[in-house]
């Protein structure tokens, strides 16, 4: 409740020069990434603002005259240059607008585009944050909703422009309204000449303009005010219907019956049914607050209207003009309350723009040292942890506490423990996607935060447990690159156990991965895209390899092989290997055994299995009984 408070007063205190400069902000932000969109809107808005104006001011010399000396010499000049500036002004304003159009319908690309370049951009920290993808996730809600943020904001410019030349012209094509007396014959009428008159009619003006203005900012408002209940139903409605899309979830969907599932979230939060919220909204306070400005902008043409017919009448002009300063007058307030409902949108804007900002302006943070690792022929490289603790950020738990260990150069190094144990994070940590709170790691006796950061990682090949394959051709996803030595990517497939099915790939290395871009795409199994991304990770040919569970998806006979050759394919690579199953490491120098984050064992296979007590032999005992117990043809594999 009381944040709620807070929250509120914190935007009660926006300032108007704060909207100001956030969207000014946002306007140069927006001209980096979709350069002419203000000039080809501002073009249009002038074009649209000044064409009822010239055209007016043409209409009321016709009338004027018509209704006057009826001169065809100056009749037919006027119609001809009504008709050529009309037909010219049309001409440049569908252009226009249809430039508009098509540079309109690329921005939200733009737009996307700069966010996936930030995302790109992030500290992996801050991109493996959950955090991070709440506020990009409500960003794009936001946006999808009513184009809140970045979106409407060319929009909102070109209306700001329209609004400020239409009242320019308006004034321009109204002044003489004003000025021009009632003469002596229109008896009583001379009162009109009277100043106060023109005082009473601009002030009404300006507060039957203020009234309306109030009444559409007061309805855009509600968009703000609406915003919180709205999200974990604007959530449910972008989730559920792109979920029934998703390929990996049709076959769930149809053995749980999960549409069934989350069908009820989905009829009580539907927000944009015809009794949701944004419908009750419409149908009650937004819908009221536009219709009342309407009424009352209707109440200020009734009063020019009177005004203009009465000095016309007593002979102050003809009866032509009448139109022009009706239409310019009654203009004029609606150009300022168009001015009025644009600036209360960008009040408005102001809470879902920095949401926007408090995203783009993620700082990288992590420390970028200038050291060049130096590309060493001989591969050595000592990295060793000197009792290192790191906890994930917003969390209280310690992932790892107190690691200290050395690798040896060139050597097999397997870490194992149970699911949570820490594995996953002191591969992380080792990779620089994550520095330690508290102690150092070391290369070759250096801070590896005094390296610099790409040289660094460029030290490391690893097949993490969830890595990801392009839907780009075979051959460019191992070789990371387009122009790749096609021998070498073939000897890493074949290293990974992929040459069979890669001799039976139509294309070859060219074939294209998976059918987002092409249906001439093939689809791997689990299996297959594991070899794939270890053959990636061969090709690399980086010092330190590091297989994190890497044989998951495979089957026994694949798992069984790519063992088998693994320590003539890591060469004289330095290689750190996770794994569930410990029959897996007996081939490696060294085993760490994690538990809740340390380190409780370390030493070779024989050496862990003779310790009475110790994790290791508890482990390694929990799966031989397994084995024993179950064995199967597969499971035989396993322990050779
Ligand atoms: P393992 O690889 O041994 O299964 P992990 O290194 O993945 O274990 O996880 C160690 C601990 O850190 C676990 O308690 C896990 O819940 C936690 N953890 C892992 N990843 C994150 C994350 N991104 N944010 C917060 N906690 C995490």
């Amino acid at each position: 409740m009381s944040n709620k408070k807070n929250e509120s007063q914190r935007k009660d205190r926006i300032t108007w020069g704060q909207t100001l400069r956030l969207h000014l902000r946002a306007v140069k932000d927006i001209r980096r990434i979709c350069p002419h969109i203000f000039t080809i809107y501002a073009l249009s808005a002038l074009a649209k603002a000044v064409t009822p104006y010239v055209i007016i001011w043409f209409s009321a010399r016709i009338i004027n005259e018509l209704a006057s000396a009826r001169r065809t010499d100056v009749l037919w000049p006027l119609v001809a240059w009504t008709v050529a500036v009309s037909a010219l002004l049309g001409l440049v304003t569908s252009f226009l607008s249809e430039r508009q159009k098509a540079i309109r319908s690329n921005f939200w690309q733009h737009v996307r585009k700069l966010y996936s370049e930030k995302m790109f951009s992030l500290d992996f920290a801050d991109a493996d944050r959950q955090a991070t993808h709440d506020l990009l996730s409500q960003i794009i809600q936001n946006a999808n909703w009513a184009g809140w943020g970045l979106c409407l904001i060319p929009d909102w410019f070109g209306e700001i422009l329209e609004a400020v030349f239409g009242i320019v012209s308006a004034l321009a094509l109204s002044v003489s309204l004003f000025t021009l007396p009632v003469p002596a014959s229109g008896g009583w009428l001379v009162i009109l000449n009277h100043p106060l008159f023109v005082f009473l009619l601009l002030a009404l003006m300006l507060l039957i303009t203020a009234i309306s203005g109030q009444c559409i900012s007061k309805a855009v408002s509600y968009y703000e005010k609406i915003g919180e209940s709205i999200k974990l139903g604007n959530r449910l409605f972008g989730f559920l219907t792109t979920m029934g899309m998703e390929q990996n979830r049709a076959a769930d969907i149809r053995m749980y019956g999960q549409r069934q599932v989350i069908g009820s979230y989905w009829d009580e939060n539907d927000i944009f049914s015809s009794s949701g919220l944004m419908a009750r909204a419409t149908k009650g306070p937004m819908g009221l607050y536009s219709g009342l400005s309407a009424g009352v902008s209707a109440v200020f043409t009734g009063f020019v209207y009177v005004f203009t017919c009465l000095k016309a009448w007593a002979g102050a002009f003809g009866v032509g003009s009448v139109t022009q300063y009706v239409g310019a007058v009654t203009a004029l307030s609606s150009n300022v309350t168009k001015l009025f409902k644009t600036a209360g949108n960008l009040r408005t804007n102001m809470t879902f723009l920095q949401t926007n900002y408090k995203f783009l302006d993620i700082p990288n943070s992590m420390y970028q040292g200038s050291l060049t690792t130096e590309k060493r022929a001989d591969r050595n490289y000592e990295v060793e942890f000197q009792d290192v603790s790191f906890r994930y950020p917003g969390t209280q738990n310690w992932a790892l506490r107190h690691i200290s260990v050395k690798f040896q150069v060139g050597s097999r190094l397997a870490v194992v423990g149970e699911n949570g144990s820490g594995k996953t994070t002191f591969i992380k940590l080792l990779c620089r996607l994550y520095d330690p709170d508290e102690g150092h790691i070391l290369l070759n006796g250096i801070d590896i935060r005094k390296y610099s950061y790409r040289d660094y990682i460029d030290l490391f090949s690893v097949v993490f447990q969830d890595f990801q394959l392009l839907s780009q051709p075979l051959g460019a996803n191992v070789a990371g690159r387009e122009d790749y030595d096609r021998e070498r990517v073939r000897t890493a497939l074949s290293d990974a156990g992929f040459d069979d099915r890669l001799a039976a790939l139509p294309k070859g290395l060219d074939t294209l991965l998976y059918r987002d871009f092409g249906d001439d795409g093939v689809n791997v199994s689990g299996g297959e895209a594991q070899k794939i991304a270890i053959a990636r990770a061969l090709y690399k040919d980086a010092p330190f390899i590091i297989l994190d569970e890497p044989t998951a998806a495979l089957d026994p006979i694949a798992e069984a092989e790519i063992y088998a050759q693994f320590n003539q394919i890591a060469g004289d690579k330095t290689a750190v290997y996770i794994s569930h199953r410990l029959s897996s490491c007996r081939f490696c120098d060294e085993i760490l055994v994690f538990d809740h984050g340390a380190i409780v064992e370390q030493g070779s296979h024989d050496t862990l299995l003779s310790h009475e007590g110790g994790k290791y032999r508890e482990l390694w005992n929990a799966q031989a009984q397994y084995y024993e117990d179950k064995e199967t043809g597969s499971q035989k594999c396993l322990q050779q």
